[in-house]
């Protein structure tokens, strides 16, 4: 298989009054397209700065982030938009706009990334079939259970054709048996569309359940890539 992302030495610092903070340590790892990779990690190891830097919505301090064989991290502010584009993304805490319905959600990043195709609301209008939504678009996320926000947000997480899903703990918030559907949501996902899924956990079970292979983290560095089934 062929790597879709390679990152190379990559660390990232946050200055503080007095001192530096090194979060991510001289990090360097390859993902595979198509396949679902994991990093897991204790609290505070980094995760999520590691995962807000491949999109680059987290500017490294150093490293290069290689996607198409181009250096994400060397491009100018103008150039982000598109490269944050090829990026979908999903959280632990759903991040809906509560003012807007789903369908309008979904909707979201195409009128970010000024996608004016006349095709787009039935692209939204497919994902929300695909992830079991379509009776619930003109529904509120306030009036949804946390499992339907998820999927709501994975709608619209993968409306621009992202080539790669970024999840940051997306079932951390959801009880076992709705955790249990996200997951074979997201396997079914990366299968039909062959997209390439970066998922942060702190459970074993959900990297057993779904990862091809699984980095782990701990303050700031990879100490090991394992085979997901080997976690
Ligand atoms: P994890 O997702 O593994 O729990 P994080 O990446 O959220 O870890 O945080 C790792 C460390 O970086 C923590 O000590 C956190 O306080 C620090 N950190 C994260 N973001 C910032 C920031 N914007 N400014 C300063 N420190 C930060
Ligand atoms: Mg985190």
């Amino acid at each position: 298989m062929q790597n879709i992302l390679s990152i190379k030495n990559l660390s990232k610092e946050f200055k503080q009054k007095k001192d530096t903070l090194k979060v991510l340590d001289d990090v360097s790892f390859d993902v595979r397209e198509g396949e679902i990779f994991g990093i897991m990690g204790q609290s505070g190891a980094g995760k999520s700065t590691l995962i807000r830097c491949l999109n680059v919505l987290e500017k490294p301090s150093n490293g290069s982030i290689i996607l198409n064989d181009q250096n994400i991290v060397a491009l100018k502010e103008g150039h982000l938009p598109k490269i944050r584009s090829q990026f979908g993304m999903i959280f632990q805490s759903f991040n809906l706009l509560n003012q807007r319905t789903v369908l309008k959600n979904v909707l979201l990043p195409l009128e970010i990334t000024k996608n004016k195709n006349s095709d787009t609301k039935a692209r939204a209008l497919e994902l929300l079939d695909l992830v079991g939504l379509s009776d619930k678009k003109d529904a509120y996320p306030k009036t949804l259970s946390g499992g339907q926000k998820q999927r709501a947000a994975i709608a619209r997480a993968l409306v621009n054709n992202p080539q790669i899903l970024l999840c940051d703990e997306p079932t951390s918030a959801l009880d076992t048996i709705c955790s249990n559907s996200i997951l074979r949501l997201l396997k079914h996902i990366n299968k039909t569309f062959n997209i390439t899924i970066i998922i942060i956990t702190h459970d074993k079970i959900v990297a057993k359940e779904i990862c091809d292979r699984v980095a782990i983290l701990e303050s700031g560095k990879i100490i090991e890539i394992r085979e997901g089934h080997n976690v």
